[in-house]
């Protein structure tokens, strides 16, 4: 199922633009904008998983340590009190995990579930967004991960 032809993911994979890091397995990639919260980003299967129900064993074996270090590290550059995690897998045949800062001051003062509703008050224009700002967080995230990278899958 990988690389299935007509899929706008697996095409938006082979491209480099808004990668924050990358192996065999999985992709880190910034949201698209517009970013609601600086350092949103997504761990994206490189393969169609409709979930973690469909990791194969080197997928699920990778996994855990995978996403322990990109949150770890996404703390570390962000600063912020804890990261938020959601799949949901309704928009695109590949897993993806919205990893989420949440900052002491955050749009709206949204916490758990209405963080997650902020992308669509960033699309709607409810909320101010600094574009510069998530792309200086990006920035910094992938050099970071360039600097100490997610375990290797086996
Ligand atoms: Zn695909």
């Amino acid at each position: 199922m990988t690389g299935a032809a007509g899929c706008g993911i697996c095409t938006k994979l082979t491209k480099p633009d808004g990668v924050l890091y990358e192996n065999a397995l999985w992709q880190v990639r910034a949201i698209e904008p517009p970013t609601p919260v600086p350092g949103w980003v997504l761990l994206v299967s490189r393969r169609h998983l409709a979930g973690p129900a469909e990791l194969d064993e080197r997928e699920a074996e990778s996994f855990g340590p995978t996403l322990r270090h990109l949150h770890r590290v996404l703390l570390d550059v962000t600063g912020a009190l804890r990261i938020y995690l959601a799949a949901m897998g309704e928009s695109a045949p590949h897993f993806h995990a919205h990893c989420v800062p949440r900052y002491a001051a955050m749009p709206k003062d949204a916490k758990a579930w209405g963080v997650f509703e902020l992308q669509r008050a960033a699309v709607a224009g409810e909320i101010p967004v600094d574009e510069a700002a998530a792309a200086r967080v990006a920035a910094r995230y992938r050099e970071a991960l360039a600097a100490a990278p997610p375990p290797v899958p086996r």
